[in-house]
């Protein structure tokens, strides 16, 4: 296998294992630029990248590389040429580091993108506040959301909304932005999901267009990022948020941000950027209660054109507790029905129709399950979770990992530690013992194993 060849094939299979943005961030224009002794050179973009594949996907590629040459013991990354020619190896970036040879590369990365005018405001029309349903568990965070919309940048600044998934903190800040564009036609208002900030923050600094990058989120005047918690353990891009953040602050504009989990509990994010978030107003938005999850049907149905009988009401009701979106999926199926069958159904028939829905038979979690959703959750690569690495930020996933497995698959001690790198069943015990003591009195910890496990349930179902 050639050189090429070879990181043709790797890169196909870390293709399959990541999401397509990081995929496209961190691995387009890499190459094996050299190979000799065992010993492997990955010629990577810029800076940024080497660094972000040192500390997060060293091991991964390792791995991969290893399976297809028996013969590979290292990697090392350098920044350099696409196209090795014969150049320097340690030369710093050029000017012309993207020619042809890259060419189909930048293309393909052009179609991903698209462009990020300062007036697109990138909102849907379907989230505003007045097809928001309010109860108890969100009240809160709407009235902080409708007092945002109606004085932005004066009263809760930045605005942060946490809760679980499908829980509408999107639905809720994207009616912000509704609602300030039909109010005060002329403001600069963006949305954009923190994975595509870093995305796009990435590609300018490949394409050495930076200033044009921090120019454009600095003339926003309403700044909408979604999802901060993908921002965990992104140092570079924390960093440039945080300037984006004082500049925005600092000139009164709004900033309206959310995460799936409070600020304290979003693991390596820098402090500064945790107290500027703390300094602000944070909202969030529960499960909802029985009376709402009816409320919530009713609505959705009447806006499909139809009303829901009380008694299929009270029956998804009871069925579906934790997800909006889910409650959102069943009226879905039922106006599929209704359309087809130009009636309303029974409660008989609605059994059927959600059944799949409702009385799927979940499998069991399974040991990569939880080493996947724990990994993801604190943004570790499972080898290092496995592994011996001693770096403090493992240690308490690690743990965690053996707390879940002793739980929720009432594993043996030893069998925990046999299936983590061989770990002694001594150390097991402690792991386990010391999440279940932290557990007693540390509130972060309680709300990160209630999201821990949320998904591990929503991964499986
Ligand atoms: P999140 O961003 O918290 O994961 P979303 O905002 O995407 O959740 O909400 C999921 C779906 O549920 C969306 O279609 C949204 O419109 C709907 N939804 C969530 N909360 C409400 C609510 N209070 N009233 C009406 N619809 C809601
Ligand atoms: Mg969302």
């Amino acid at each position: 296998m050639t050189d090429q060849e070879l990181w043709q094939t790797v890169l196909g299979e870390i293709e399959l294992s990541v999401s397509r943005a990081n995929f496209i961030t961190w691995f387009k224009n890499t190459s094996i630029s050299a190979r000799e002794n065992g010993g492997v050179i990955v010629s990577v973009p810029n800076g940024f990248t080497k660094e972000w594949l040192e500390n997060k996907y060293h091991k991964f590629i390792l791995k991969a590389l290893r399976t297809h040459a028996v013969d590979v013991k290292d990697v090392r990354y350098i920044i350099g040429a696409y196209t090795p020619p014969k150049r320097e190896r340690f030369e710093p970036i050029s000017e012309n580091r993207f020619d042809i040879g890259s060419l189909d590369e930048q293309i393909s990365v052009a179609e991903f993108e698209q462009p990020s005018l300062i007036n697109e405001v990138n909102l849907n029309t379907r989230y505003t506040f007045s097809s928001f349903i309010i109860g108890s568990s969100n009240e809160l965070a709407y009235a902080a959301a409708k007092a945002v919309a109606g004085s932005p940048g004066t009263l809760y600044n930045p605005l942060l909304i946490y809760g679980g998934v499908g829980l509408g903190k999107t639905h809720l800040m994207q009616a912000v932005g509704n609602e300030i564009y039909q109010t005060r036609p002329g403001t600069k208002i963006k949305y954009v999901a923190a994975e595509r900030f870093t995305t796009e923050l990435v590609n300018s600094i490949q394409e050495k267009r930076i200033e044009e990058f921090k120019q454009r989120y600095r003339q926003i005047d309403v700044l909408i990022i979604d999802d901060i918690q993908f921002l965990s353990g992104k140092e570079k891009t924390q960093e440039e948020f945080f300037h984006t953040f004082n500049h925005l602050f600092a000139t009164n504009k709004q900033i309206v941000l959310s995460s799936d989990r409070p600020p304290k509990a979003i693991a390596a994010i820098e402090e500064r950027l945790r107290s500027r978030l703390e300094g602000g107003m944070i909202a969030d938005v529960g499960a909802p209660e029985f009376e709402m999850r009816i409320a919530i049907l009713k609505k959705k149905a009447q806006e499909r054109g139809f009303d829901l009988p009380e008694d299929v009401a009270m029956y998804i009701a009871t069925k579906i507790q934790k997800n909006i979106r889910e409650l959102e999926g069943a009226v879905n199926k039922i106006a599929a029905y209704v359309l087809h069958a130009k009636t309303i159904p029974s409660l008989k028939i609605t059994e059927k129709i959600l059944s799949s829905l409702i009385n799927q038979p979940k499998r069991m979690v399974l040991v990569k399950d939880i080493l996947k959703t724990v990994g993801e959750f604190y943004d570790i690569h499972i080898d290092e979770i496995i592994n011996q690495s001693r770096r403090k930020e493992v240690v308490k996933p690690r743990q965690i990992v053996m707390y879940l497995l002793r739980e929720e698959l009432r594993s043996s001690y030893p069998a925990i530690g046999a299936k983590l790198g061989n770990r002694d069943h001594t150390t097991v015990m402690y792991g386990c013992d010391k999440i279940s003591k932290s557990l007693e009195d540390d509130l972060t910890l309680q709300e990160e194993l209630r999201l821990i496990r949320e998904r591990l349930y929503a991964s499986i179902g």
